[in-house]
């Protein structure tokens, strides 16, 4: 039986097209999120799969799907901290909860998710955490304040942590995508902020990146030896700047 793999995030976009990947390689899964429905389908039609409807920002709950997927499945190998969100706005009017859920979400959540796995991978000298970063972890976008803060973080945190745990041979990757159509802009606010990125989208001819092409690529890191770390990867639409 393959390792266990967790997957954040997975009821939709990135975290979907990821799981359906393991899936088709016979890996044992767990996939959280946290619309049950949602899960329930991307799930059902694959084999050694468990769902769990938790927020990553709540770490009894997240350690607890996780101790219980560990139970069925063995310790996990691999966690992808994908969930995240994008809420974009102007400092000078936006909401400040936008701020503080976008930081709990993408900078909390995945602090949560990496200690609740680390220790069992560095006693085993075996595992990998992946982070799905973004484009906008390594250079600024308008619109973009706080999300840019929490993925500049999760470029920082992750690059942190890969240091301290090389010599236990524990992985740890980054993902930074460039623009993709998820869900992810479905939960702005802002409307000018939503109106100033589809005038952006027109200069790249209004193609984005495909979910499948960022799953592949977390496949292909993954499926590289434990000994081999693809440290980060940048994916984006051709025509994005
Ligand atoms: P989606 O909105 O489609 O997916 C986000 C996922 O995160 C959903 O499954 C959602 O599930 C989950 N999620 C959000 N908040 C929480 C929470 N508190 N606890 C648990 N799960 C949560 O967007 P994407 O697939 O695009 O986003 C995935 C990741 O990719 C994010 O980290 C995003 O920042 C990053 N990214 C996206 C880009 C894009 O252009 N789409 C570009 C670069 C990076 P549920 O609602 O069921 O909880």
């Amino acid at each position: 039986m393959k390792s266990l793999v967790v997957i954040t995030g997975a009821s939709s976009g990135f975290g979907e097209e990821i799981a359906k990947q393991f899936a088709a390689d016979g890996y044992p899964m767990l996939l959280l999120g946290r619309r049950e429905e949602k899960l329930a389908e991307v799930a059902k039609d694959m084999d050694n799969v468990m769902i769990d409807t938790v927020d990553v920002t709540d770490y009894d709950q997240f350690e607890k799907a996780i101790r219980k997927a560990e139970d069925k499945y063995g310790k996990t190998d691999l966690l992808v901290n994908n969930a995240g969100l994008m809420l974009l706005g102007n400092v000078q009017n936006q909401d400040r909860k936008e701020w503080q859920t976008m930081l709990d979400t993408n900078v909390m959540g995945v602090l949560n998710g990496t200690q609740i796995v680390l220790n069992d991978m560095r006693e085993r000298h075996h595992g990998t955490i992946l982070n799905m970063s973004s484009l906008a972890g390594k250079k600024t976008f308008v619109n973009h304040a706080a999300y840019v803060a929490s993925k500049f973080g999760v470029h920082g945190l992750s690059e942190t942590i890969r240091e301290e745990s090389a010599a236990e041979n524990v992985r740890v990757m980054m993902v930074a995508p460039g623009a993709a159509e998820t869900e992810l802009l479905t939960h702005v606010t802002s409307k000018s902020a939503l109106s100033d990125y589809e005038s952006w989208k027109e200069t790249m001819g209004g193609i984005t990146l495909d979910p499948v092409h960022v799953a592949e690529t977390v496949k292909f890191m993954y499926d590289m030896p434990q000994e081999v770390n693809i440290r980060e990867v940048d994916i984006a639409a051709t025509r994005q700047d």
